[in-house]
């Protein structure tokens, strides 16, 4: 179990990523150098806005890498390290890891934008809707780690697709 940040204190664990150019904000370059790696995915996926395009790794803070990868080798594990089981699942459909956005509905970075935050299985797991598919296996994968699950927040910003490693 590793202690995250709260996520009011994101910006400090995992550093300012943000720069603006001629006033418009937008990620750190040396930033993203500084603190990105990828962490490998132990089965086949894809993304879930194109099936057609391979995801062998996600893209995040150097900071989560490694309990992430702890999450994903259990997952695998509690899956018998099987791609269809994977499936079923929806495990296989990635939402997305680093990404550089405001949090919705405010000018805050999203946990996206440090690179701590990776979504899953998007379409059946959407932002408000109020009974996500997700996998207990996974959620419990996650929550090991101390990861934070969107599906456990209230009906309307409930986000099952997400994990994040910081609290709320
Ligand atoms: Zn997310």
């Amino acid at each position: 179990m590793s202690n995250w940040p709260h996520q009011n204190s994101a910006r400090d664990f995992y550093g300012a990523n943000m720069r603006l150019s001629k006033g418009v904000a937008g990620p750190d370059p040396k930033w993203e150098r500084d603190n990105l790696v990828l962490v490998p995915i132990p089965w086949r996926a894809v993304a879930s806005w194109d099936h057609g395009l391979k995801i062998k790794a996600l893209r995040v803070h150097s900071k989560v890498a490694e309990s992430l990868t702890r999450v994903l080798d259990r997952i695998w594990a509690d899956f018998g390290q099987n791609q269809k089981a994977i499936e079923i699942a929806g495990m296989h459909l990635i939402g997305g890891g680093y990404v550089w956005r405001a949090m919705r509905g405010g000018s805050r970075l999203s946990m996206h934008s440090y690179g701590c935050a990776v979504d899953f299985d998007p379409n059946r797991n959407g932002l408000g809707d109020p009974t996500p598919a997700m996998d207990v296996r996974v959620v419990a994968a996650f929550k090991a780690e101390g990861w934070t699950w969107g599906g456990d927040w209230s009906p309307r910003n409930r986000d099952g697709m997400h994990f994040q490693a910081a609290s709320v």
